[in-house]
């Protein structure tokens, strides 16, 4: 992508709106734009990390054994009378009505509709378990949206819902979802934090919220650090003692606090932290299977109803989550995984003949190695060039000039590090194809 042809609204000045740091760069590096309060339209650059991270969360969903489908956005009003939360969601819920006068609704989860699809299709123990998953914009129509697309009304959800025959292999489904998540955040960059949660208005007995650590986090943490070690791998979710394997390590949120048992962690294991919740887990029984009559003929031939969980992960909020745990004073730093593009290549003069030509050969030859480059080809001074790199946060820069070309250097410039190196044209194409 040529950035003379990119549609980049970048911003100088800090919006007075934005209050925490990945709202702030959101603006100004172009990612979004508010439509109204806690609405936001992703601009290209944002749109391109939206999709990376939501690649990413349907990836690990898919490998756990998850099948996707996609359910609407507007649901009828009699679903939710069903379950007997039409009334009990309160304001939240953006109802509407159609030009025959029926009520509907915006979702903001798919609980009652999933089951719907579910109970009209299945029959049998035999067709179980299943587990279906839709990546789809929720309304909430939050008391105080803020925070930018960290706490929107309209936000992106990966939601999914499994049906198991009874308890213990809903807890395999659980626990499953539980291995994915902490997949799916360790390979957006993020360090995930598993606590205990308490289940709000989805319901339920069990239920594990993934965090995000950072002082600007809504929620408050308590917890052992060495559970930031756990390694998912070496959880098995079939095995009857997973539950209590996690339970070693306290986590717990503010509802789930309890000060006697943290009390028992080393005093310097101990961490009190803010988190921002990117996902989380209900394990929920038949709340919603037994008043909706979600019911399959088990192996006796007796009529049971289906065991379900439900498991989110904030997709749209994860773009600000990645932010908040990875920028500096100078803008963001994508982790390779969901960055926008690989490489940003500023050529420092792009009149000039040789410069061009350079710049013109490498962004050609990145290109055809399958390496997303953004190319800076505008005329503007040197320093408004390198302010919108960094501020862009692109892994790799490559800059092209007029003075390494005569030596037939360009430097290349990890964004993380700061670390700087000169090298051929030839070697700094290796480089960055090898890296990749
Ligand atoms: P919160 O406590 O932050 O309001 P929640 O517990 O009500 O969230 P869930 O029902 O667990 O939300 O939804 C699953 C995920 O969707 C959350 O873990 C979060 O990452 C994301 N999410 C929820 N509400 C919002 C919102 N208003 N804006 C952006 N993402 C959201
Ligand atoms: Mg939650």
């Amino acid at each position: 992508m040529r950035l003379s042809q990119y549609f980049l609204p970048l911003l100088k000045e800090t919006p007075s709106e934005a209050q925490i740091a990945s709202h702030r760069l959101m603006l100004r590096a172009g990612m979004i734009r508010q439509t109204a309060a806690g609405i936001y339209t992703w601009l290209p650059l944002g749109f391109r990390v939206l999709q990376k991270v939501e690649q990413i969360v349907r990836e690990e969903q898919d490998a756990a054994g998850a099948q996707e489908l996609l359910m609407p956005t507007l649901q009828p009003a009699e679903l939710w009378r069903e379950s007997g939360r039409y009334e009990d969601y309160g304001e939240e819920m953006l109802r509407l009505k159609d030009r025959h006068k029926r009520e509907m609704l915006y979702g903001p989860t798919n609980e009652e509709l999933i089951t719907e699809i579910f109970r009209q299709a299945v029959r049998s123990y035999r067709d179980l378990p299943k587990n279906l998953y839709h990546i789809q914009w929720k309304f909430r129509d939050e008391v105080r949206p803020r925070f930018g697309v960290m706490r929107g009304r309209e936000f992106l959800m990966k939601d999914n819902y499994s049906f198991d025959i009874d308890k213990a292999a809903s807890l395999v489904s659980y626990f499953r979802m539980f291995k994915a998540y902490m997949k799916t955040f360790k390979r957006m960059g993020l360090t995930p934090i598993p606590v205990r949660a308490a289940t709000g208005p989805i319901g339920g007995d069990l239920s594990h919220e993934f965090h995000v650590q950072a002082d600007t986090g809504e929620s408050q943490l308590y917890f052992d650090s060495e559970i930031e070690k756990l390694d998912e791998d070496k959880l098995d979710p079939a095995s009857p003692t997973v539950q209590d394997e996690l339970l070693k390590w306290y986590a717990a949120t503010d509802e789930k606090h309890d000060p006697a048992a943290f009390a028992r962690v080393p005093e310097a294991r101990r961490r009190e932290a803010r988190g921002i919740e990117v996902g989380q887990l209900f394990y929920f029984g038949t709340k919603y299977s037994a008043p909706m009559k979600a019911t399959v003929a088990g192996p006796k031939g007796d009529t049971v109803a289906v065991e379900m969980g439900s498991y989110g992960i904030g997709v749209s909020r994860l773009v600000g989550a990645i932010i908040e745990a990875s920028h500096d004073d100078d803008g963001i730093i994508w982790p390779e995984s969901v960055a926008p593009f690989h490489v940003g290549l500023v050529n420092l003069r792009p009149s000039d003949k040789e410069c061009a030509e350079a710049g013109e050969q490498l962004y050609q030859r990145l290109m055809k190695s399958g390496i997303d480059t953004l190319y800076d080809e505008r005329e503007e001074s040197p320093g408004a060039k390198f302010a919108a790199m960094d501020l862009v946060g692109l892994p790799w820069q490559v800059v092209v000039g007029p003075r390494g070309l005569k030596q037939g250097v360009v430097e290349v410039k990890e964004r993380k590090t700061g670390v700087k190196q000169e090298l051929s044209l030839d070697a700094a194409v290796a480089r960055l194809v090898g890296l990749r």
